[in-house]
């Protein structure tokens, strides 16, 4: 993997602020997603490959929600929130996509 592309490398520091603690709620929760999804239908390919395009594929979809990880509960209140019903239904199409059609050898 090249350097630049290693989430170590990033150097998140602007004016003192550490900007690498402002998250993508919606991330995290593309994960929690994830596990379920693979804790519910074992048929699904566990393999890296299949995680991982699963992955990307629902993040690519998933709209963003960067917050400061303090103030989750007043992003949760929020005319931006995004339900987790609607990362749960995106999680899945993109697992079940990936499931029609493998990239792994
Ligand atoms: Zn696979």
């Amino acid at each position: 993997m090249p350097e630049l592309l290693s989430k170590d490398s990033i150097n998140y520091s602007v004016n003192g602020a550490d900007l690498g603690d402002i998250t993508n709620y919606n991330e995290i929760m593309v994960l929690e997603c994830l596990r379920d999804c693979y804790k519910r239908d074992s048929s699904l390919c566990d393999c890296a490959i299949c995680t991982e395009d699963a992955y990307a594929l629902a993040m690519n979809l998933v709209p963003v929600r960067y917050i400061q990880i303090s103030s989750v509960n007043k992003y949760k209140k929020s005319d931006s929130y995004v339900d987790t019903s609607i990362i749960k239904a995106i999680v899945d199409d993109a697992v079940d996509k990936i499931k029609k059609s493998p990239n792994h050898d």
